[in-house]
């Protein structure tokens, strides 16, 4: 049982210097960090009153210096989120400790069992420096959170160290990139199934860097988390704009294309101005584009994706809810929201196998089908790979098809006989 003896939990600088030093002594190899944060802190803190929680976790903290001696150090980050460095003799010890262990508070009047998610890394040679020690052990504390509750600590090792440089060399490119148009605008036609005719596009990015063809996953998530997203999805729909005025202007018939938008544009209260702004400048009918948007889980990202789709809604824009049906569906957002397509998630895409889930499948199908037409609203479904889901989603009055089975997204050049083809229709 820990009990607090009054010593003060030293602050993250101090361990930002330990390592400094034992970086120098060259015996940093020697170590392992760890990440935490306690479990049901609010709720302690609720039943027990401030001072008695914060009482708790200092006692707490101080066990664990304890524990690790004065070879090692434990840090406070802020609230209850902590971070230690010990050696690794002191692996197994730590890791009981932090998985479960009986604190005490206000002189001995309260006793809690305190438990924490914890992420470890056992540091190597690559980690030079404490920003890439913090960001990996915040990456395994993260995956500490997403195993099954009786697992609550995670390590990770230098899979994660490669893939943050990778990150990084990514996130340093996109000025260049951007600068230099690397970034290429690939169209995936969606098709209309009763008479097989293409009826739009959706733009997806391509990065052609030095040759090679870099799909979305490698970069998107790279620069939604550090905002640089909105420039490309601005540089996206620019585009798409040009594209479709050169298009008309050469006497194509041309289609409505779907442009994505990050959930990062949240926060913009100039982001339609923006997008009305680009498509005027290139001289688009409104018409002619689409913005997909995905589904939001905060409340007030709710009031503000209402407002984007009402004002694009005003302005003439279509609008699409894209992924619909997974993460953070809300009914309501099909009620209050004026979309005009629903993109139903290849996940909901029956395969035409009899198994239960397949069942299951075409049972959410067709219930989402049914709102979609009772609300008036169209819908889409999403990566069509065979003739057997292209027949199942006919039948149940999906006939707008997005997928493999007819296209994959293509160069604009290709996209172009596309839209020659149709005009011979
Ligand atoms: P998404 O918006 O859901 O786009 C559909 C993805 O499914 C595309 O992947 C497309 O190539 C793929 N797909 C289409 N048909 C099929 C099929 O039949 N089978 C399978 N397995 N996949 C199919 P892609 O192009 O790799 O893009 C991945 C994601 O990256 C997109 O998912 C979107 O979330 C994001 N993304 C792509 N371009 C942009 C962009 O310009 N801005 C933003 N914000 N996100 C983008
Ligand atoms: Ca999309
Ligand atoms: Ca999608």
């Amino acid at each position: 049982m820990q009990e607090y003896n009054g010593i003060p939990t030293r602050p993250e600088n101090d361990l930002r210097d330990f390592f400094q030093q034992i970086t120098e002594e060259g015996i940093r190899t020697d170590y392992y960090g760890v990440a935490y944060d306690i479990r049901g802190m609010r709720n302690l803190n609720d039943q027990l009153g401030r001072n008695a929680g914060t009482d708790l976790m200092r006692a707490h903290a101080q066990g664990l210096q304890n524990l690790i001696g004065v070879s090692g150090m434990v840090a406070r980050k802020s609230g209850d989120a902590y971070v230690a460095l010990f050696t690794r003799s002191h692996k197994d010890e730590v890791i009981d400790y932090l998985k479960n262990t009986e604190v005490s508070a206000m002189g001995g009047s309260v006793l809690r069992n305190i438990s924490c998610h914890a992420g470890y890394y056992g540091i190597t040679e690559l980690c030079t420096n404490y920003e890439d020690l913090n960001e990996i052990l915040n990456e395994a504390l993260r995956l500490s959170r997403t195993q099954a509750s009786t697992e609550m600590f995670a390590f990770c090792d230098d899979t994660v160290m490669q893939k943050l440089n990778e990150r990084r060399e990514i996130a340093g490119m996109f000025a260049d990139a951007l600068a230099n148009e690397e970034f290429l605008v690939f169209y995936q036609p969606k098709v209309e199934t009763k008479r097989y005719r293409m009826k739009g596009a959706e733009a997806l990015c391509r990065w052609k860097h030095n040759g090679e063809m870099i799909l979305p996953f490698r970069f998107i998530p790279v620069y939604e988390q550090n905002g640089d997203i909105c420039k490309l999805d601005f540089y996206m729909l620019e585009h798409v704009c040009r594209d479709l005025a050169r298009w008309q202007k050469e006497g194509k018939e041309i289609v409505r294309v779907s442009v994505n938008l990050s959930r990062e544009h949240m926060g913009d209260p100039r982001l339609v101005e923006h997008i009305v702004e680009i498509i005027d400048r290139n001289h688009v009918p409104h018409e002619y584009i689409e913005i997909e948007l995905t589904e939001t889980s905060s409340e007030v990202d709710y009031m503000e994706l209402k407002n984007i789709v009402n004002s694009l809604h005003d302005a003439g824009i279509c609008t699409s809810v894209d992924d619909f049906g997974v993460a953070y569906s809300s009914m309501n957002l099909l009620i209050e929201y004026p979309w005009d397509v629903v993109k139903i998630d290849r996940s909901f895409v029956p395969l035409g196998t009899d198994d239960e889930e397949d069942k299951k499948r075409l049972i959410m199908l067709q219930a989402i089908v049914s709102i979609a037409r009772q609300l008036d609203i169209e819908c889409i479904a999403e990566g069509v790979e065979t003739v057997e889901q292209l027949l199942i989603l006919k039948k149940n009055g999906c006939n707008n098809i997005q997928g493999y089975f007819f296209d994959r997204p293509m160069p604009s050049d290709q996209f172009e006989e596309r839209l020659d083809a149709l005009k011979e229709l």
